[in-house]
């Protein structure tokens, strides 16, 4: 399959809803290596910071607890998840200040 490229590190993948917030999911960003969306590869929820992972159809489903203790636990990918948590936040600061 293959997910189809957006811009340089954004991919489009089947229309679906955050399986935490229910916000409605139609591109992932890579922010590290700019490779394509894989099944199995972990992603963030840009509106409510949950750790989900991407499936067969590149739609996601919310990691279970387990596999989220292994990723933060994880240095690289703890690293990655911390950074991408703290650029929400930042996010989120900014929106809220500019509303
Ligand atoms: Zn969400």
């Amino acid at each position: 399959m293959g997910a189809r490229r957006r811009n340089r590190d954004t991919f489009e993948v089947p229309e679906h809803k955050c399986p935490a917030c229910g916000k409605r999911l139609d591109s992932v960003t890579e922010m590290f290596s700019g490779a394509e969306p894989q099944p199995g590869d972990c992603t963030i929820c840009l509106d409510c910071g949950a750790i989900l992972i991407m499936l067969e159809d590149l739609t996601t489903r919310r990691a279970s607890d387990a596999e989220t203790a292994r990723m933060l636990a994880d240095p690289e990918h703890g690293r990655q998840i911390r950074k991408v948590r703290q650029a929400l936040s930042q996010f989120w600061v900014w929106q809220i200040r500019r509303n």
